[in-house]
């Protein structure tokens, strides 16, 4: 049964860890002796070399104790979004809340809070499990890297379920878009502005025009673009010879999201043209689309355990993107589960209690159901 008392604790303790994305040094120490305790094999791969963040991912290891079954991953990430330094964290009412001045960071620490029980529970009732893998990766909010440098050859699950997505506990995300992320530095001609302004070129002004010209926002359905970001001009004086624009786009088909990529990038490169400017341009995936199919093996098991703990299932696509997406890419059917963190990014985020032991009870059953036996 779960325990309410240590899981708070537990999750009240990982949240005052501080773990901003690229300092996940001790949050991975403290996820590391807990699991040790447990009678977990802990690893950390070598990824922080690679995103120079403190520490590398976790990969936590239990053998199944049961024959049979498939091999299971979970996996949450063990850093946060900025303010996530000094996390105060306040229960009142049922409802877990920081005390203000920072997010709470239940994204990431609600799920693994409710991994750390649901293992604690199995070892505690020596209940039947199949083998387990648990995956605490670091840098997940800048761009995936932790997963991405993920060293895949210490895994080999056969399906997994990441517990990061802030929609109800029941919420089975199968579908998520790819997203592309550019920066445009638009290059001009600098001049006085007030005596000789016909010897410069502005170049805010060809952003400007650029922009115009562009689609943004919800384009269809499943394609949205976004210029997030613009920088330029140094005096009200001088016609401004750069700025910078960055933006994204993301569709959850990629043709969708390669040919708005394309729509923009050809806009920005005729615009500076016909204005005399000079365009230097950068474009990178960021991640691939993420598409689990409804009657795959990974659903089946997230449904029926659902349905045995009383969860009303939902399966549905995303507009974000996580750490699934790598996961699907190299080659673990994977969802995104609902976990209930609410307002997650902004220092408003908070998570009903309620939430996180349904999510902890969610992965206990999975557990049990994928090992054969009843919740
Ligand atoms: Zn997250
Ligand atoms: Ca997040």
């Amino acid at each position: 049964m779960i325990n309410q008392e240590r899981l708070l604790a537990c999750f009240m303790e990982l949240v005052k860890v501080d773990s901003e994305s690229g300092f996940e040094g001790q949050m991975a120490a403290t996820l590391k002796d807990k699991l040790t305790k447990l009678g977990l094999a802990v690893v950390t791969d070598n990824a922080a070399g690679k995103t120079g963040a403190e520490t590398g991912n976790l990969i936590a290891g239990l053998p199944g104790n049961t024959d049979g079954g498939p091999t299971l991953m979970f996996s949450a990430h063990m850093d946060t979004i900025a303010p996530g330094c000094g996390i105060n964290p306040l229960l009142e009412n049922g409802i877990i809340r920081s005390a203000g001045a920072t997010v709470l960071g239940a994204d990431d620490k609600a799920g693994i809070a409710a991994i750390i029980e649901a293992v604690t529970i199995l070892q505690e009732e020596k209940l039947p499990h199949g083998s387990l893998q648990l995956v605490f990766t670091v840098c997940e909010e800048t761009g995936l890297s932790g997963a991405k440098n993920l060293d895949f050859s210490l895994l080999d699950a056969d399906m997994g379920f990441v517990l990061d997505c802030g929609d109800p506990p029941g919420t089975i995300i199968n579908r998520g878009p790819s997203q592309d992320k550019f920066k445009a530095e638009v290059l001009g001609k600098a001049a006085h502005a007030g005596s000789s302004p016909e010897q410069g070129i502005n170049a805010i002004q060809i952003a400007s025009r650029a922009i115009t010209r562009m689609q943004l926002g919800r384009l269809d359905e499943e394609t949205t673009a976004n210029i997030g970001v613009i920088t330029g001009g140094i005096a009200i004086n001088v016609v401004p010879d750069r700025v910078t624009l960055q933006g994204e786009t993301r569709s959850l088909q990629d043709e969708k999201r390669i040919k708005q990529t394309k729509a923009i990038c050809d806009i920005l490169q005729e615009t500076t043209k016909e204005s005399g400017g000079r365009l230097l341009l950068k474009v990178e995936t960021i991640y691939p689309a993420m598409h689990v199919a409804e009657e795959a093996p990974v659903i089946k098991l997230a449904l029926q355990a659902a349905q045995q703990t009383g969860l009303t299932a939902q399966i549905r696509s995303t507009g974000g993107g996580s750490d699934a997406h790598i996961f699907n890419e190299r080659g673990i059917p994977c969802v995104n589960l609902g976990i209930g963190m609410q307002k997650p990014h902004t220092t408003e985020e908070f998570i009903k209690v309620a939430d996180l032991l349904a999510v902890t009870d969610y992965v206990l059953a999975i557990i049990q159901a994928a090992a054969g036996g009843k919740h």
